[in-house]
C-alpha cells in the first residue's frame, strides 16, 4: 500500500527512492527431494513484509532449493508456502514469479542487449507493458541501482558488480513483493562485492521483502532482521542476527560459525 507515494517507481528522476510492497511469507513444513534424496525436511519459517531474512548454512544444506521452492523453479513434495496469506502451490508458477523475483550468482544477462534492453526486455515480454512504458521504468530501475549512465552498455562492457546490479534492476522492475537473492555476491571480485551488498541494504531500508542467502556474515549480521541457519535440509536455529551470531545454541551453528567467522 506504500507504493505510489510521492517519489514511489512510478518516478523518472535519478533520486527516485522507491517505497516497496513488501510481501510476506509462511513457509510451513516444506519437504523436498530430488528423487530418492531427501533435501528439505520440514522447512518452516517466517518472513514479514518488508523484512531482510538471511540464510546462512554450510555447502549443500538445501538453501538454494529452498529458494527455488518459493517461486516454483522445483516442486515441494510436502509443505505449503503462502505468499500474503495465499499458498503459492495453488498460482500459475509464471504468475508467481512476477510476484517473487529472483537474483542468482550468475546473472543470467542476455549478452548482445544493452542494460537498458536487459531490463526492457522481461516488462515486455513477460509483463506485456508496451514498449516505450517499459523504457521508462527500465530507466528508473537502473537509475535505482546506479547505473542510468551505463544503461546503453553490453553487458561484456560492464564489471561484474555492474552486471549483478542489471540483475537486480531487473527483478526490481517487475514490482515484485519479494526477492529472493542466491549468493549474488559469491561469484564476484572481491573490490566489487561492498557495492552490491550495499544496495542491497538499501533496498531493506526501502521496504522491500528479501530472502538471502549469502556467505557475507557481516551483510548478515548488519542487514538482516533473522538469520536463519540451515544444515543438512532442515532450519536448526533462527531468530535475530545478535542471537544467532552471539549466542548460538546447537552445537552444529557454533561448528559452522567456528568454520566461517
Ligand atoms: P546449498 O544451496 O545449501 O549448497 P542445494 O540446495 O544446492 O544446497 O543442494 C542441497 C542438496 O541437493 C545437495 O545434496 C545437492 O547435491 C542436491 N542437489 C541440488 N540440486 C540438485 C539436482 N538438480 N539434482 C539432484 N540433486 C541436487
Ligand atoms: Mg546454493
Amino acid at each position: 500500500e506504500l507504493e505510489g507515494a510521492a517519489s514511489g517507481p512510478t518516478s523518472d528522476a535519478g533520486s527516485a527512492r522507491p517505497l516497496f510492497k513488501g510481501g510476506s511469507l509462511v513457509v510451513s513444513n516444506l519437504d523436498m527431494a530430488y528423487g530418492e534424496l531427501d533435501v528439505l525436511k520440514s522447512v518452516s519459517l517466517t518472513v514479514k513484509p518488508g523484512t531482510v531474512t538471511c540464510i546462512i548454512g554450510p555447502s549443500g544444506s538445501g538453501k538454494s532449493t529452498l529458494l527455488r521452492c518459493l517461486n516454483r523453479l522445483v516442486e515441494p513434495k510436502g509443505g505449503d508456502v503462502l505468499l500474503d496469506g495465499a499458498s503459492i502451490l495453488a498460482m500459475k508458477p509464471e504468475k508467481l514469479r512476477r510476484r517473487v523475483g529472483m537474483v542468482f550468482q550468475q546473472f543470467n544477462l542476455f549478452p548482445d542487449h544493452t542494460a537498458l534492453e536487459n531490463v526492457t526486455l522481461s516488462l515486455t515480454k513477460v509483463k506485456g507493458i508496451p514498449a516505450q512504458e517499459a523504457e521508462r521504468i527500465a530507466e528508473a530501475r537502473l537509475a535505482d541501482v546506479g547505473l542510468a549512465a551505463r544503461k546503453h552498455h553490453r553487458p561484456g562492457s560492464l564489471s561484474g558488480g555492474q552486471q549483478q546490479r542489471v540483475a537486480i534492476a531487473r527483478a526490481l522492475a517487475m514490482d515484485p513483493e519479494v526477492i529472493l537473492f542466491d549468493e549474488v555476491t559469491s561469484a564476484l571480485d572481491p573490490e566489487l562485492v561492498k557495492g552490491v551488498l550495499n544496495l542491497m541494504a538499501d533496498l531493506g531500508q526501502r521496504g522491500m521483502t528479501m530472502v538471502v542467502v549469502t556467505h557475507e556474515m557481516g551483510f548478515a549480521r548488519k542487514v538482516a532482521d533473522q538469520v536463519i541457519f540451515m544444515d543438512e535440509g532442515r532450519v536448526v536455529e533462527g531468530g535475530p542476527p545478535a542471537a544467532v551470531f552471539d549466542t548460538p545454541k546447537s552445537s552444529r551453528l557454533k561448528h559452522f560459525l567456528d568454520e566461517v567467522l
